[in-house]
């Protein structure tokens, strides 16, 4: 049995509609241990019948024994996993994956076979070729000589029976020609079966046979050396089922440690691909961030509120949908007020009024609401001052010019903020009022600040500082969240009966209790998670579009790159694992940027709307993981596209 035995081998290229022969019936054994050149001129068929015989190409009829398996009608997976356990290449370009060190080269075969110890063989075989010292090199700081060592250091590094080389020294000057050569030679006195193509004859007479070859055809078969002593050709390798390994953890981080290198070597154009998927992630993250932000101060500051209140104010709600006539006004008063606090299960009412007022201390002045109160607000809005008293019932009745202020109007007003403003005195609208008390801090939601506001007694403010005659609100508090309903109920009924509104009118007051507020609340929150979650799919959408885009690309740039993967013995799924990672890991770099940049975002705005930024780590995770999906899912195309590339014309694709 023949190490390779070729019978009536034909190769017709479909070009242009037109039909090519380039094989044309030829046949050929080759025996272990032999160091045979194949010449002719340039397009005879050279490169054509080393690729099939290489099994990296299929004949068009004829059949191809390799050690006594018929290799004629391989699948791709089997063709790799045959030629990473029996056969090496070196090629006129030598092929290296650039920005690749020579080690990490030269052991590229070992991932494909599933081979334990790469680094040590690799070093070995580097020793063998004389690169011991070159190990971390790029290509491009080896000299084309040292390059094609690399080279055959990775043809060597599986252990081959066979080492093909196309024109191994078409690009060498011709000292580094002659290294080479020596190289192959001595290998070939190892055991180890050489066939080499050129079309220089001082390249070929180094060779023990010589093949010619014309128009697809052998024209002589000469030998220069005598036959070697022949071992006849064991099949053990070919045993078995010819299935490529399953992807190891160890080979899934080198694909990951190869994308971060190309990353980092486009950095321009990898940043403008994720630019869509960061940006996406950056408003989500940030909107999320701010929107629980948001909603969190609210709720706390409902929570102060007290969840048994009830607000009765002037005009109709929407609630109804229709909205009543402008111009009827509704007029609370002080017997509304107690009307309202003798109903069942009504705890106590108080009514207020409230208008914008200028307050003045010193060269300072500041704008902001002056609501008047009586006592029982402190105890109904959870509003006990901090520094002073509230107003009493006798500043009530005495209508005294004080006032109890927030911490905004504090810091607006005085320079030094921690200072204890109580007995200075302020004017109202150019009124003196003597402040008695400072009102503990309930923080802002954004939209309204709850301490930007200044209490004076209720008939005060009535008489002295608005001159009004009506309450605006009418603040009344249930004696228990059951009876809320039953309360709102009976307070309508009741200011409809003192409001004389007949059946057919709809009330004039409007009326609202906290739990209102808050599923109003809720359903802001759910109309914004909706929104949002519709932004991050565009985003997503845009952004996986922008990795597909670039992948398709680096296929399409890197088509030798794969040819050559493909040629040393990857698999489809080994082709399909490292494009889905690569553009797995473009999504997640995207994300994590986006996700850097959002909460950026989140902190600022936060900042400066002056309430507390939420990046959840569960929203965090959550964009880190679609970011990496979507540029799992988009790579999957061109991830696709890659591992269905035929080696050769991979390899021939300039
Ligand atoms: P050599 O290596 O001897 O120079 P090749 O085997 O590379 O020649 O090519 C032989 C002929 O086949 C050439 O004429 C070439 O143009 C043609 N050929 C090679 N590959 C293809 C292909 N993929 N499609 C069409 N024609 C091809
Ligand atoms: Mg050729």
């Amino acid at each position: 049995m023949s190490l390779i035995e070729a019978d009536g081998l034909t190769r017709v290229y479909e070009v242009g509609g037109g039909r090519l022969t380039v094989l044309k019936g030829l046949s050929l054994r080759v025996e272990q241990g032999e160091f045979v050149a194949i010449m002719g001129p340039s397009g005879s068929g050279k490169s054509t019948l080393m690729q099939i015989l290489g099994l990296l190409d299929r004949p068009t009829s004829g059949t191809c024994r390799l050690m006594g398996r018929d290799v004629s009608r391989l699948s791709d997976d089997e063709g790799a996993v045959l030629r990473s356990r029996t056969i090496g290449f070196i090629f006129q370009m030598f092929n290296l994956l650039p920005r690749t060190t020579a080690l990490h080269n030269a052991a590229l075969p070992m991932i494909y076979a599933g081979a334990p110890g790469r680094d040590a063989r690799a070093k070995e075989v580097l020793e063998r070729v004389g690169l011991g010292d070159r190990l971390d090199h790029a290509p491009n700081q080896l000299s084309g000589g040292q390059q094609q060592r690399v080279a055959i250091a990775r043809a060597l590094v599986n252990r081959p029976r066979i080492l093909f080389a196309d024109e191994p020294t078409g690009n060498l000057a011709s000292d580094q020609a002659e290294d080479i050569l020596r190289e192959l030679k001595s290998l070939n006195a190892s055991g180890i079966t050489v066939i080499m193509v050129t079309h220089e004859p001082d390249i070929a007479a180094h060779a023990r046979r010589v093949i010619r070859l014309k128009d697809g055809a052998i024209v002589s078969d000469e030998r220069n050396a005598p036959e070697p002593a022949l071992k006849p050709a064991a099949a053990s390798a070919l045993d078995g089922a010819l299935r490529p390994p399953a992807l190891g953890l160890d080979e899934a981080r080198e694909y990951a440690a190869s994308a971060l290198r190309a990353m980092a070597a486009n950095k321009v154009r990898s940043a403008l691909s994720m630019l869509g998927i960061l940006i996406g992630v950056a408003a989500v993250i940030a909107m999320l961030a701010i929107g629980r932000g948001a909603q969190h101060a609210i709720e706390s500051r409902l929570s102060g509120l007290g969840s048994n209140l009830i607000v009765l104010f002037p005009g109709s709600t929407n609630m109804g949908g229709v909205r009543a006539g402008q111009g009827t006004y509704t007029r609370f008063t002080f017997d509304d007020v107690k009307a309202l606090s003798k109903l069942a299960h009504v705890r106590r009412a108080e009514g207020d009024v409230s208008g914008n007022a200028e307050i003045v201390y010193k060269d300072k002045n500041w704008s902001t609401q002056v609501t008047g109160v009586t006592p029982l607000y402190a105890s109904m809005h959870a509003s006990d001052p901090y520094y002073g008293r509230f107003v009493t019932d006798d500043d009530d009745r005495r209508l005294s010019r004080v006032a109890v202020i927030g911490e905004t109007v504090l810091k607006n007003l005085f320079a030094d903020p921690k200072q204890n403003p109580v007995g200075e005195t302020i004017k109202i609208n150019h009124t003196d009022y003597r402040i008695v008390g400072v009102l503990p801090v309930k923080g802002s939601s954004g939209f309204h600040d709850s301490d930007d506001i200044v209490l004076v007694p209720l008939r005060t403010a009535m008489k002295r500082l608005f001159g009004r005659f009506y309450l605006d609100y009418i603040w009344i508090e249930a004696d228990g969240p059951g009876t809320v309903d039953g309360v709102m109920d009976a307070v309508e009924t009741t200011m409809r009966r003192r409001h004389h509104l007949p059946a057919f009118k709809d009330d004039d007051f409007g009326m609202r209790n906290m739990s209102d507020i808050q599923s109003a609340l809720t359903g802001t929150t759910k109309t914004f998670s909706l929104l949002l979650g519709f932004v991050a799919a565009i985003a997503l959408l845009v952004g996986g579009i922008g990795i597909m885009n670039i992948m398709l690309v680096s296929v399409s740039e890197r088509t030798r790159e794969i040819g050559l993967r493909k040629a040393v013995g990857a698999a489809r799924r080994a082709i399909l694992a490292q494009f889905l990672i690569e553009a797995a890991a473009m999504g997640a770099v995207g994300g994590a940027a986006g996700v850097a940049l959002g909460a950026a975002i989140a902190v600022a705005v936060s900042r400066f709307a002056g309430w507390a930024a939420l990046v959840s780590p569960g929203s965090v995770l959550l964009a880190f993981v679609f970011s990496t999906g979507t540029g799992l899912v988009f790579g999957l195309w061109p991830a696709r596209k890659a591992s269905l590339l035929s080696p050769i014309e991979a390899l021939r694709y300039e």
